[in-house]
């Protein structure tokens, strides 16, 4: 890595970029004859492996709710084929396991296989040792069913944030070429509010290694980003939210990366003992779901794999620099 931090991490995004984008942070790395980046990405796990139902469903009662998600991914390829899209698909290991073609499936579709981990365990929860077993035994699962590298990871729950800075090393000697996982957005449970918008090179430690980062959208508006990439708040607000966030995207260079899980489009799976907020967030809007998402699919073209975009996304992470998590090693 020949980046070099370029600025306070407590700092906001454009500060980390060289001196030479300072005066045009919006358009850099960005050229006027290349189309814009969009994808779609697909977190692959079942309706009880969420956060919300951690604590209300113990780990050992997962074999007691029924399995749903061979039925919802149908449903997601279906939607893919018929409106042109490569997605893609940050498996969990015990789902994988589980369903054997599942993966195998999507790469013959021509999306990408990448990893969600092994049990959705968020990091916090999770130890370097713990989180290196997690993550590659899930990466040599689904490198064994699809005959093919997996180049990205994706955490449970947004669960990269400053206090699990740690995990960037891990994924660097697993061999990941990229992480997905950094929401940068104030939110109780995740997120690096100050983190670049945009890709970057992400450090966790100050003189640790780097990783390239491909942040979700966010729809930039006084001066805040709002999460507009998908999950609950494209369930629970108006999807031109999503829309406004695509074309502010498109106009600044910046890909639009969205997020989706397959239980998201199952109105009929069944219900868990989940608290108020949980319930409302898991269980609003499921039944239009899939034609809110035809609708904004079909409202902008050339949506493409991560890993497929991986040049172009280097480029633009070169152009804003490297942000570090942790100016200090944590005691
Ligand atoms: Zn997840």
């Amino acid at each position: 890595m020949t980046n070099r931090p370029l600025s306070n991490p407590s700092q906001a995004s454009q500060a980390a970029l060289p001196t030479t984008h300072r005066d045009s942070p919006r358009t850099s790395g960005a050229s006027a004859v290349d189309p814009p980046i969009r994808c779609v990405s697909i977190d692959v796990e079942e309706y009880f492996h969420i956060e919300a139902a951690h604590g209300a469903i113990d780990r050992s009662g997962w074999g007691d709710w029924p399995p749903r998600v061979r039925r919802n991914m149908d449903l997601l390829l279906e939607l893919f084929d018929r409106t042109g899209c490569r997605a893609t698909f940050f498996f969990l290991g015990c789902v994988a396991e589980r369903h054997p073609d599942l993966a195998r499936r999507c790469v013959d579709l021509g999306h990408e296989v990448a990893s969600h981990g092994s049990m959705h365990d968020r990091l916090h929860r999770l130890t370097p040792d713990t989180m290196r077993k997690d993550v590659t035994d899930s990466k040599r699962l689904l490198e064994d069913q699809t005959g093919q590298a997996v180049r990205g990871f994706r955490s449970p729950s947004w669960s990269l944030t400053r206090e699990t800075a740690w995990a960037v090393e891990v994924l660097a000697e697993a061999g990941f070429e990229y992480d997905a996982s950094v929401y940068p957005v104030s939110h109780p449970a995740y997120g690096v509010p100050d983190a670049p918008d945009r890709p970057y090179f992400l450090q966790g430690v100050e003189g640790g290694a780097c990783i390239l980062e491909v942040p979700p959208l966010t729809w930039r508006v006084m001066d805040r980003n709002l999460p507009v990439a998908g999950g609950g708040y494209f369930r629970l607000l108006p999807k031109s939210l999503m829309m406004r966030g695509l074309s502010q995207a498109e106009a600044q260079g910046r890909p639009g990366v969205l997020y989706f899980h397959p239980w998201e489009f199952d109105p009929d799976m069944p219900r868990m003992p989940l608290n108020m907020t949980g319930r409302v967030r898991t269980y609003t809007g499921l039944r239009s779901a899939e034609a809110r998402l035809e609708k904004v699919l079909r409202s902008f073209d050339g949506w493409a794999t991560i890993g497929g975009q991986l040049d172009r996304l280097n480029g633009l992470a070169k152009a804003t620099g490297v942000f570090t998590l942790r100016r200090q090693a944590a005691a």
